[in-house]
């Protein structure tokens, strides 16, 4: 399917999707019905991958109209560590659970 221009002489211009192979140089107006003439125009070829193509709309997007959000959505990976967390900060120091002694990288004599 391909998107091709149409300019109808008494209203405006309209954009007909279809195949190729239905392509006419003419198309009734979706308005009035007349004749419209097509519109040539430089083909619009897709140059990076779609997933790029999505990327670029959504940052537009999210520089247009921002969403916010206020917690963590559901489904989203949880921090691995408890040294520290976003939410919860720094993780408290539990004496309890220390080895007793030097630190094992310490050397002894
Ligand atoms: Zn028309």
């Amino acid at each position: 399917m391909a998107t091709y221009l149409f300019r109808c002489p008494d209203c405006s211009v309209f954009e007909v999707v279809q195949p190729m192979a239905a392509l006419r140089p003419t198309s009734p107006c979706p308005a009035c019905g007349a004749d419209a003439a097509r519109v040539y125009t430089a083909p619009a070829l897709a140059t990076v991958p779609t997933g790029t193509h999505r990327a670029i709309d959504a940052a537009d997007a999210s520089a247009e109209t921002p969403q916010v959000v206020r917690s963590i959505p559901n489904g989203a990976p949880r921090p691995r560590s408890r040294r520290w967390s976003p939410v919860t900060g720094p993780a408290p120091v539990n004496a309890a659970r220390r080895p007793a002694g030097p630190h094992p990288s310490l050397p002894r004599w």
